[in-house]
């Protein structure tokens, strides 16, 4: 008779966010003994500020299509995501006693509307399971030995454990928690951090005409980030005139897309009728030029743009405000249709990754075991979250993440 020996092994996690919290849950849930050391005074507090406080937990599209979502290092989070994807982690929440709801585009948040109510899920479970949970402590070092895993160092403390998993998440908002030690002790062993970037984040834009839009939010538009002629990302949707220049869901997916490439070499296009080609337009401007043939081009343009957007559309057509709409020549008429449908900047920066959603870039996953989030230079050292190269476009994708490589983590810690 074959015999079994079980051996509960000792599993230190760091970093108390989304992705070290479910880390613990998973090795705590096959029965080893974890501790999670959080340097924050409550576990998930960056969860707290997810989905402008409700939490968009997670995004339920098929798992094929996840994929598409995933704007670095797809192939990486594959067995991850199909490992825990988003109805596992649904089911574990659901069976926790969180009641979730679906919303458009797939997006889930807790019924509560409450993020806090996932981070209590999930702690609540920690609990159950006996995870020893130690607040306020930051892990200052990880020891290792001939290249294996021995423990963790914090000020006053030093945890011997058989395996650690690294969850300190990345450099955006580091009031949260996020300060980027997670490379640092990457570094320290030998691992190559990717250049860090911020990612889902406003855009700055060169020039001063913005500034006149500020405030401005528009809806239904189109906007194109071009390099070279070639078209790096085009997405329909809203966005918004800031101080400092752009921002808005398209703009920010927009982010993730162009921080990889040459900013200074970028252009903006926003085309504000993106239903219409330039012949419809044309025709529609015909139209209404006819039928205000008395007024002033001004005024006949309102129907089509905001108030804000009048001025700037007629003076980068050269056409004067006062302008009889009956004076207006063909050529006229072709230089609006081309402002309307080509209102373009120049990319100046993106804006720091303090203000970022999320991080891009991190530890180089090509020096990760995608099966087991392993390093594979230190025996027994795990990483998974944000502190890794990965990253999504919104709609609970990051945080999905998150989840899913600190499931596979804990499992094989
Ligand atoms: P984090 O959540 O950053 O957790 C890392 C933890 O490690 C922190 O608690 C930190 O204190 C701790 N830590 C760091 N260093 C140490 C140390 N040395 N010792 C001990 N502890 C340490 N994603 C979505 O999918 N849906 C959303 O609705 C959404 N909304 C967002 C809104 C905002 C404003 C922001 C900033 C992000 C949002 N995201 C959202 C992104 C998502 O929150 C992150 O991708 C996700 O939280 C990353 O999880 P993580 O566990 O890897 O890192």
């Amino acid at each position: 008779m074959r015999e079994y020996i079980f051996y509960m092994k000792n599993i230190v996690v760091i970093g108390g966010g989304a992705a070290g919290m479910i880390a613990a849950y998973a090795a705590s849930s096959i029965g080893n003994q974890v501790t999670l050391i959080e340097k924050n005074e409550k576990l998930g507090k960056k969860i707290y500020i997810t989905g402008k406080g409700r939490c968009n937990v997670t995004n339920n599209v098929p798992v094929a299509d996840f994929f598409n979502n995933v704007v670095t290092n797809p192939k990486f989070v594959y067995g991850a995501v199909n490992t825990f994807p988003s109805n596992k982690l649904m089911d574990f929440l659901s069976a926790n006693g969180l009641k979730l709801k679906v919303e458009r585009g797939n997006r889930v948040f807790p019924e509560s509307d409450k993020a806090s109510d996932v981070t209590k899920t999930i702690e609540k479970v920690l609990v159950n399971n006996g995870v020893d949970i130690i607040l306020n402590t930051e892990v200052k070092a990880i020891i290792i030995e001939d290249g294996i895993v021995k423990g963790v160092k914090t000020e006053n403390t030093t945890y011997s454990c058989d395996s650690v998993i690294v969850c300190t998440g990345g450099l955006s908002y580091p009031l949260t928690g996020s300060t980027g030690d997670g490379y640092k002790f990457a570094k320290t062993v030998g691992h190559t951090i990717s250049p860090l970037k911020s990612a889902l984040v406003g855009i700055e834009l060169k020039g001063a005409e913005f500034l006149e839009l500020q405030g401005l939010s528009l809806k239904n538009v189109t906007a194109k980030a071009i390099l070279n002629g070639k078209t790096l990302y085009e997405d329909f949707g809203e966005m918004l005139f800031t101080h400092f220049g752009i921002s808005g869901p398209i703009i920010l997916s927009c982010s993730s897309v162009i921080n990889k490439h040459n900013l200074d070499e970028i252009d903006l296009v926003i085309d504000l009728k993106p239903a219409l080609d330039c012949l419809t337009l044309d025709a529609r401007l015909i139209r209404e030029f006819k039928e205000n043939n008395t007024k002033l081009v001004q005024n006949a343009i309102r129907s089509l743009v905001p108030k804000n957007l009048v001025e700037i559309i007629l003076r980068r057509a050269s056409v004067s405000l006062n302008k009889n709409c009956s004076e207006i020549t063909q050529i006229e008429r072709s230089r609006i249709v081309k402002s309307l449908k080509n209102l373009n900047y120049k990319v100046k920066a993106l804006r720091p990754i303090s203000e970022a959603i999320v991080t891009s870039g991190g530890i180089c996953v090509k020096e990760i075991n995608p099966k087991t989030m392993e390093s594979k230079l230190v025996k027994n050292l795990f990483f998974a979250g944000e502190v890794l190269d990965i990253d999504a476009f919104t709609g609970g994708f990051n945080l999905q993440l998150a989840f899913s490589t600190g499931y596979v983590a804990g499992i094989n810690s």
